[in-house]
């Protein structure tokens, strides 16, 4: 038991949630491992939500109430983390939710598809039948129903090929990812800078204050490689601000 006084408290709860996930069956090896790289970013970060994640959230949801068919992929770090809020954002916004595993195995989609059938939702993706093209072996399944026929795809926690390979099949992706510079940071065309449970929660408030005429004017004026851009530059002046407090105290 994590007590709630612990300054690392937030981090702590994420962490036990994985390994729990990872007991079950839910979360893959490999997942604790991205888990650990977001960690470290955050913590360059500062572990809140700044402005240029803010405004991707913004313009992610008001993309996502544009779309005709919007979907949610999710991977067992996703269950594991957040998947009460996803199922809440989903319904805010009419969207669907697909599972889609990098190291599928049909015993993890089972499990991650009951652990939302908790929440009344009967999730996508453990009958695939559909192939994101470029793509080679299991990585490439999908359904027809979601992520294959998809305009507007939300992929938290993606890695780069997929990304990519959704890109290349015309669809507008949108992913959650504490790196500013890993692939898939680079190839969406909404990054969100942020960690995947605080962003949720924030997309869930935008999702009940956004209307349609808003929507347009977000995305008018968003600029993805400005906010990444931003995230770079927050990282770089937050450092340099820490150093220079660290040299003033050995003066
Ligand atoms: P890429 O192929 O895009 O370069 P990668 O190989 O670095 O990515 P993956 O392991 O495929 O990374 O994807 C995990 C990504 O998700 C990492 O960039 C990591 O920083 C990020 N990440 C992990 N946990 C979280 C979290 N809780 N919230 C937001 N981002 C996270």
């Amino acid at each position: 038991m994590i007590p709630r006084s612990h300054p690392r408290y937030q981090s702590l709860i994420k962490r036990e949630l994985l390994v729990e996930g990872f007991e079950k069956g839910i979360v893959a090896p490999a997942g604790l491992i991205a888990h650990g790289r977001g960690e470290t970013f955050d913590y360059l970060i500062g572990e809140r939500s700044e402005d240029f994640a803010i405004l991707a959230e913004k313009a992610a949801v008001a993309k996502m109430l544009m779309a005709r068919n919007p979907v949610i992929s999710v991977n067992g770090n996703v269950t594991a983390l957040a998947s009460a809020d996803i199922v809440e954002l989903a319904k805010l916004l009419n969207a669907k939710i697909e599972v889609n595993l990098f190291y599928r195995t049909e015993e993890r989609v089972r499990k991650i598809v009951e652990e939302f059938l908790k929440y009344g939702v009967r999730i996508l993706g453990d009958k695939p039948d559909a192939r994101i093209p470029g793509l080679e072996h299991k990585r490439a399944l999908c359904t027809t129903e979601g992520i294959y026929s998809a305009d507007v795809v939300l992929v938290p926690l993606e890695d780069g090929d997929r990304a990519q390979a959704l890109k290349n099949m015309g669809k507008f992706v949108i992913t959650i990812d504490l790196n500013p510079l890993s692939r898939t940071a680079r190839t969406a065309h909404i990054t969100i800078v942020d960690e995947l449970t605080r962003a949720v929660k924030n997309m869930i408030d935008f999702a009940k204050e956004i209307n349609d005429k808003e929507a347009e004017r977000i995305l008018s004026h968003y600029q993805n490689k400005v906010i990444l851009a931003q995230a770079l530059r927050h990282i770089n002046k937050r450092l340099e601000k820490l150093a220079t407090d660290f040299q003033a105290l050995q003066a």
